[in-house]
């Protein structure tokens, strides 16, 4: 305990010293840039030098190996740091695919040569990964892909379409499921490939989305040549691969939108509850209407025993706890408690929340909806919630077929 308590202490010490000030309290919104790669872009440019530092110290990525860029850190000194910027409002300095979920499936199963190529690439925000699972045939019935991958000698060639591809555009590389021997059962013909979207004939084109952003694209590949040594866990076992990184992301939903991003407080309560305060009646601080108020209090309530239970299976995370199936109930409750955090705030503001574009509404206003009709995709993303029903059922309850 004298030791954590030494390290709380040089840690706070070495954030003070050494974190822009400008970066303090940056709001998530403004953390575009923080997705790394080649193609970032900085709202605020002091999250680039704040990068550079964290990414040199290995702290974007605590807990991984020092050999691997990581910081090498216990899982408690980890909890420590992030207590600690937490306190300081510092946000972190780098997000995205290759934290959360190429990078731990490397530090699983990739090759030395695998890791050392890209992990420290991924710890330093040089690269930005998206992912390649769904086809315009494949999305719930993932094993259902068609996307040929044939070995020529030392490569394969890669053709097929892939589709909701998040960022493929401004992605530098994808981690993608090919299918290497069509006369294999479907779930044993798969390989998990690492594909540089640099590579002459990867295109990629924006879909644009009912919230009017295009966040997604759809990934098409023509006779694409990728080394042999791109491909992890070896041909024709990459399923296992796929179900490991699955677990990842939906941990990683789970965690944006009901751990730690989701209802994030202020001194001044949720974003949900400041907007009840601003566009209905209020009876001193509470919310007048009493109905409403039930619902809030309830959401607040929710939001905080789920962080809590979030934050218990990150510290068994970083313990070195791979998540398994149980990671779709989190992903079922947060992505329902975040829908229904979306449809407190468009009923708490009422008319203020019809607006699209153009005057007459605050930029907070304009994003209500558009934020709103985004969260219908979370339900959807990462696997739909009926199909975690089913995984859920099948792989922890035990239930029959
Ligand atoms: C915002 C967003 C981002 C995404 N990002 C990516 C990405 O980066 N990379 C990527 O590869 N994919 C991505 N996806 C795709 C996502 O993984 C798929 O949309 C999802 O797996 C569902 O597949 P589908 O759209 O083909 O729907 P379908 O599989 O066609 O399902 C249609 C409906 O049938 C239901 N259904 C299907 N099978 C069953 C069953 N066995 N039992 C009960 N109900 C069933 C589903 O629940 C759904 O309601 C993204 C999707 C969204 C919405």
């Amino acid at each position: 305990m004298a030791d954590l308590d030494t390290f709380r202490q040089e840690t706070r010490d070495w954030l003070v010293k050494n974190a822009p000030p400008a970066i303090v309290g940056v709001a998530s919104s403004d953390l575009e840039g923080n997705w790394g790669g080649k193609k970032a872009t900085y709202a605020v440019p002091e999250m680039k030098t704040w990068l550079e530092i964290m990414g040199a110290r290995g702290w974007t990525a605590p807990t991984w190996p020092k050999e691997y860029g990581g910081g090498g850190l216990s899982p408690a000194e980890a909890k420590v740091l992030a207590q600690e910027m937490a306190k300081l409002r510092i946000p972190p300095p780098l997000i995205g695919f290759g934290l959360t979920m190429i990078g731990p499936t490397l530090l699983q199963f990739g090759t030395d040569a695998q890791k050392r190529e890209h992990l420290p690439k991924i710890c330093r925000g040089e690269i930005r990964w998206c992912q390649g699972y769904s086809e315009p045939g494949a999305g719930s019935d993932l094993a259902g892909l068609q996307a040929r991958g044939v070995i020529e000698g030392d490569h394969m060639t890669i053709t097929g379409t892939k589709v909701w591809t998040s960022y493929a555009d401004k992605s530098d590389w994808i981690f993608a499921l090919v299918r290497t021997d069509p006369a294999a059962k479907k779930q044993e013909g798969i390989s998990f490939v690492l594909i540089d979207m640099a590579t002459p004939g990867v295109s990629v084109r924006p879909i644009l989305l009912i919230s009017g952003a295009s966040p997604f694209c759809e990934t098409h590949f023509e006779n694409v040549r990728v080394p042999l040594a791109n491909v992890v866990n070896g041909l024709n076992r990459g399923w296992t691969v796929a179900k490991a990184l699955l677990g990842h992301e939906r941990s990683m939903i789970a965690d944006a939108f009901g751990g730690g991003g989701g209802g994030q407080r202020t001194s001044r309560g949720s974003a949900l509850l400041r907007l009840a305060r601003k566009h209905v009646a209020t009876d001193g601080e509470r919310i007048a209407d009493r109905v409403l108020r039930d619902r809030i209090a309830q959401e607040e309530l929710d939001t905080r025993a789920f962080a809590l239970t979030v934050q218990r299976a990150r510290d068994a995370a970083k313990a070195g706890h791979q998540p398994g199936p149980e990671s779709s109930i989190f992903k079922v409750y947060a992505t329902e408690l975040n829908q229904r955090r979306h449809e407190l705030m468009v009923q708490a503001a009422g008319p203020a929340a019809l607006g699209w574009e153009g005057p007459g509404f605050g930029d907070e206003e304009l994003e209500l909806t558009r934020d709103w009709l985004r969260s219908r995709g979370n339900s959807i993303e990462g696997g739909t919630s009926e199909v975690q029903l089913n995984i859920i059922a099948k792989r922890v309850l035990g239930l029959p077929d």
